[in-house]
């Protein structure tokens, strides 16, 4: 997906139905500077906007990922390379967030180890505040990986097979093994060792 392509053509759409930023943006019930942010590239619409984007614009989604009106002899083959590009894009993040969790562990570790060593050199204050430093990486790059992880892809429930996005809160409290977590599914109110999947059907 290429989000500049995409940002140029939501201006070109909106100009063309003659709306200020402002106007779409009260249509969608959101801020100027998020449609803004997107005309430019600098974000994307959340999946809830995107079909009322679209139909503000007067085009599909598929038009939309392709950032143009999709002829209808190639209406499939897009579609396909927009799903693969939105599967590598959530492998891309989830990759990212993991790797800030590891990197802020290793720093964390190596602070405390830096600490640990040099034990005579640091004064008591010196020491105090490289744990205090250290601490606040690791939430850091505890709190990234976690909403990363939270918010890429969803959770399939076992019972029902549904899909679900946790909430942050039932995300941290529920206990995990790797990329499986026991959580309580939405649907079927049932509570499972839900699987992480990437290839959510969107239910
Ligand atoms: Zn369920």
């Amino acid at each position: 997906m290429d989000q500049i392509k995409i940002g140029r053509f939501i201006a070109q759409r909106r100009r063309g139905l003659d709306l200020t930023q402002r106007q779409l943006a009260d249509k969608l019930e959101i801020s100027d500077k998020t449609v803004s942010k997107w005309e430019c590239g600098n974000g994307f619409p959340e999946p809830s906007l995107l079909l009322p984007l679209c139909r503000e614009l007067g085009i599909t989604v598929n038009d939309l990922l392709s950032g143009e009106v999709v002829a209808p002899a190639d209406y499939q083959q897009k579609a396909e390379e927009n799903i693969m590009s939105i599967l590598q894009e959530n492998r891309r993040r989830l990759a990212l967030t993991t790797m800030a969790g590891i990197s802020s562990t290793l720093a964390f570790l190596t602070l405390l180890l830096g600490v640990a060593i040099y034990a005579e050199v640091f004064s008591l204050a010196a020491k105090i505040a490289i744990v205090a430093i250290a601490c606040v990486v690791f939430g850091l790059g505890l709190y990234v990986a976690m909403k990363g992880e939270q918010t890429v892809g969803a959770y399939r429930c076992p019972h029902c097979g549904k899909d679900f996005v946790p909430t942050f809160k039932a995300y941290v409290m529920g206990p995990h093994m790797l990329l499986t977590r026991r959580m309580r599914c939405p649907h079927c109110r049932q509570k499972g060792w839900c699987h992480k999947v990437l290839d959510t059907d969107g239910d």
